[in-house]
């Protein structure tokens, strides 16, 4: 079986003609290594957001089909680019964008899943020997129209060609130098992991460390491809995502991160009778509202009142459905908190050790950061705090867990 490897290239990594042609001349060198070298791009820097400003200045309201079709076309670019650059340097390089690289997706835009991979045309241009650069984010739907598949995707896109050709290993080449106890740029003592579990990095990526996208993750866990996090500016190895070996950990905590993007519904004062949850819950969900974490207190005279939390790009729609849910059920009424941050703590090593919510809640508690809510998995526990705590809060839980680096 010829050897194979996917590399899958950032922003920042593309970010200028000099980044592309140190990265041109990283997968020639690949080339002496493996058999086959496939490249994902990802749009150059701000490329993506750039594009989604330009759209906003057309209209508010853009057709989700020209949407896709403009912020898809970033990738494009980088990835000419990238190939122009290797064949500059003496290389074999073609680029194909998603759908002539067989991806397709589902039939929605911005977010679409992409459903499954034909990669024929792949093999052809590999058995030719040349490296194969693929634009991330893109794929084709049902009506031969080009779908996104939500930001970040690239890393998604990345494994699921590995899964597709059959590699072992996907390098995340990117602008940090693996995966961090917590975001380096947010804390300075973060550590850097030499290796973490696929479980552990779903919720971290979930819970919005963005270093990797969430499905990306999970698809690399289905398949049992190693996932390589690296630096593009530098030889040295980063962080492998793979199969964890639980002996091995003693940590009770992995990783922290913090989402300051969170808001906070109540409905409030309903009458306590069966369906009146599931009312709610049902609208919100027929609305594509993502609900995170949900409470509900009983009060005097047969009261309830059910609070949770949404991401700020949900909380228009999640607070109009949430109103008119309140008249239904004669609701006292309906109260917001926009100004809140949602701090979370991943180890697979909390299954073993009890105790580690009280050590949350207590240091919380004593630098006097009040709790709103809190939610847990088996390895996470999640709390929603004041936004103008979270910075706090994030530094001194790194400290409490030990993760600083000495
Ligand atoms: P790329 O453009 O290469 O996909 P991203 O900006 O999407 O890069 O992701 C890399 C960034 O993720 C880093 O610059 C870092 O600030 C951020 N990040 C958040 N949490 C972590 C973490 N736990 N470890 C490493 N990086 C993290
Ligand atoms: N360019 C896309 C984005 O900015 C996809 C990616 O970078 O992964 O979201
Ligand atoms: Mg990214």
């Amino acid at each position: 079986m010829p050897s194979i490897i996917v590399q899958k290239f950032g922003g920042t990594s593309v970010g200028s003609p000099e980044r592309i042609k140190a990265v041109a001349t990283r997968v020639i060198e690949s080339q002496k290594h493996y058999d086959h070298v496939v490249v994902v791009v990802s749009a150059m820097g701000d490329t993506t957001d750039d594009l989604i400003s330009l759209a906003k200045q057309i209209t508010s309201k853009p057709s989700a089909r020209e949407y896709d079709a403009l912020i898809s076309t970033g990738e494009n670019i980088s990835a000419a680019l990238v190939a122009m650059a290797i064949q500059a340097q003496g290389g074999h390089a073609i680029s194909l964008t998603g759908p002539q690289a067989g991806v397709q997706t589902e039939n929605l835009y911005s977010k679409a899943k992409i459903t499954r991979v034909d990669p024929t045309r792949l093999r052809k241009e590999l058995s030719e020997g040349k490296i194969v650069i693929v634009t991330g984010f893109q794929g084709l739907n049902d009506f031969n129209d080009v779908t996104t598949i939500g930001r970040g995707g690239s890393d998604t896109s990345a494994v699921v060609l590995a899964a597709a050709l059959g590699a072992p290993v996907c390098e995340i080449y990117t602008d940090v130098d693996g995966v961090y106890t917590t975001d380096p740029r947010a804390v300075k003592t973060a550590s850097k992991l030499a290796e973490i579990s696929y479980d552990e990095m779903l919720e971290l990526a979930s819970l919005g460390a963005k270093v990797l996208h969430p499905r990306s993750v999970e698809c690399a866990k289905e398949n049992n491809i190693i996932l390589h996090v690296r630096s593009s500016f530098s030889p040295e190895e980063g962080t492998m995502v793979k199969e964890a070996n639980p002996m091995e950990n003693n940590r009770p905590v992995t990783g922290i991160t913090l989402s300051e993007e969170e808001a906070v519904i109540s409905l409030n004062k309903i009458p306590d009778t069966p369906g009146t949850a599931s009312q709610l819950f049902t609208q919100l969900a027929e609305a594509s509202v993502n609900v995170d974490m949900i409470i509900q207190s009983s009060e005097e005279n047969n009261k309830n009142t059910i609070t949770f939390t949404v991401l700020e790009d949900d909380f228009d729609t999640a607070k109009n459905v949430t109103e008119s849910v309140a008249k239904t059920l004669n609701a006292q009424n309906v109260t917001t908190n926009t100004s809140i941050a949602k701090i979370s703590i991943v180890g697979v090593g909390m299954i073993s050790k009890p105790g580690i919510a009280a050590r949350m809640f207590s240091a919380l508690g004593k630098n006097g950061i009040n709790i709103n809510l809190i939610s847990t998995s088996e390895i996470k526990i999640s709390c929603a705090i004041a936004r103008s705590d979270a910075k706090h809060a994030l530094a001194l839980l790194h400290t409490e867990f030990e993760l600083d680096k000495h």
